[in-house]
């Protein structure tokens, strides 16, 4: 059967689309593939949320229609995801040699279209097209766990976003928010439990709008509160994380569920994106400053030992250096462990992209870098005040820089490598924190006395 090679840019929502179609492909026979050089098939899942991430996957493309038509003239080459959905058909008029675009709603259809080319049913395919219940469509697992099975897996639960942040073109390459049932997602859950999964992590743009306009409130618990509630419930599985929320969305019913549901782990990345009440809503974004910090206040009230980040944007239209300031001096006061520091790039479409104002480049730059140097010194402060304690970590496998040790997690979201051997795999381990590294933390497993 042919091979596949699937390379994925952007988010972990593409991630886990693009696992999904994997899984697809090999249901049918198919092989993945481990490189491109060697793929009877290289599918590009793309991202659109910032210039340079749709740049390199249009060059990658140039590279890999050259090569393809010379080393091997019968691969097929296709646009997935995000980029494929806002640039259609265009894709294959400025790279002739694309052979398949597949948009957001469609990546349960791949397979079917691979096939159809594979087999010259088809010359090119173009998909774009809205599809009713796609959002329930991502729900195959490869669980490939670097040599033996995963125990950590992540589970789609809806898809779009409605809130329209005026920097973001989301809403316009994965449309409006849709929601999949409870109990399909639950029944997932369920199922990968069953294969192993210890630790779930619930996707979507905007996880915390889940339901909100099909499930109502039920004893003042939102949607996405009895969705936790659901997934809790569930035998055998130990911990629950969720990303990306919507800080509107920490409602009291959320920060309570943190105090109630012991599975619901320490740990929230709250994107914040800007300190600045003007650059707030210039950006849409639905809250202030206070309120924001209000959230966090609670959250830490809930659960003091909560590891918490965030993503900030530098260099929006019309910041001013004390609007950055506001930015500077939120990192300080929230504590955030680590943030996703962007500069603004113009997305076509969106509101931002016209504003006037437009920052230039060499100021963000130095924006970006004066706050990627406080977030660093803050990060490994952190860090650093976790050497001498005792954390739990879910053990997930081979340290991706050093191999010979192993990595795992602990409840708060930091990784911790350590020497241990293939019988820690799998388990929730207690470890001594002995050390740090860049935003890691080494330790050793704990000797109980009983
Ligand atoms: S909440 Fe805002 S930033 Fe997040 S996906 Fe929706 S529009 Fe984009």
């Amino acid at each position: 059967m042919p091979s596949v090679f699937i390379k994925t840019y952007g988010c972990q929502m593409n991630e886990r689309d693009s696992e999904a179609v994997a899984a697809q492909l090999v249901a049918r026979g198919y092989s993945l593939a481990g490189s491109e050089h060697v793929a009877d098939v290289v599918l590009l899942n793309t991202c659109s949320v910032r210039d340079m991430a749709e740049q390199k996957a249009l060059g990658k493309m140039a590279t890999l229609a050259g090569q393809a038509r010379k080393e091997r003239p019968g691969q097929i080459l296709g646009f997935l995801g995000c980029m494929a959905q806002s640039r259609g058909r265009g894709l294959i008029d400025s790279l002739p040699d694309v052979d398949l675009v597949v948009g957001t709603q469609k990546f349960h259809r791949t397979a079917d279209y691979v096939d159809d080319l594979l087999a010259g049913r088809r010359e090119k395919v173009v998909d774009v097209e809205a599809e009713p219940e796609s959002e329930a469509r991502i729900r195959e697992h490869l669980l490939n766990g670097q040599g033996a099975p995963a125990v950590t897996a992540f589970v789609s639960i809806m898809q779009g976003c409605n809130q329209h942040c005026t920097f973001c073109i989301v809403p316009f390459t994965r449309g409006a928010e849709r929601s999949r049932s409870i109990p399909d997602i639950v029944a997932e859950c369920r199922e990968l439990v069953g294969r192993g999964v210890k630790e779930i992590t619930l996707l979507g743009q905007i996880v915390t709008s889940f339901g909100k306009r099909d499930l109502p409130v039920k004893e003042g618990k939102s949607a996405f509160v009895q969705l936790l509630e659901a997934v809790h419930d569930i035998d055998g599985l130990e911990r629950i994380r969720f990303t990306s929320p919507h800080p509107k969305g920490y409602g009291e019913d959320l920060v309570e569920a943190y105090v109630r549901l012991p599975k619901l782990v320490e740990s929230a990345h709250l994107p914040a994106q800007s300190g600045s009440d003007r650059m707030l809503k210039a950006m849409h974004r639905g809250y202030t400053r206070e309120r924001y910090l209000g959230i966090i206040r609670q959250l830490r009230a809930a659960r003091p030992d909560i590891g918490l980040t965030t993503d900030l944007i530098v260099g929006f239209p019309g910041e001013t250096e004390a609007d950055f300031s506001e930015t500077l001096s939120l990192v300080g006061e929230a504590g955030f462990d680590n943030a996703f520091i962007f500069k603004y790039s113009p997305r076509r479409d969106t509101p931002a992209a016209t504003m006037p104002e437009q920052i230039p480049t060499e100021v963000k730059e130095e924006r970006n870098h004066r706050l990627l140097g406080v977030m660093n010194e803050q990060g490994a402060r952190h860090y650093e005040a976790l050497v001498g304690r005792r954390r739990q970590i879910l053990v997930e496998g081979p340290s991706k820089r050093n191999p010979a040790r192993l990595m795992g997690r602990t409840r708060c979201n930091k990784i911790v490598v350590f020497e241990g051997s293939d019988r820690h795999r799998g388990q929730m381990l207690d470890v001594n924190i002995t050390g740090t590294g860049s935003f890691t933390l080494h330790g050793d497993p704990a000797i109980h006395l009983e």
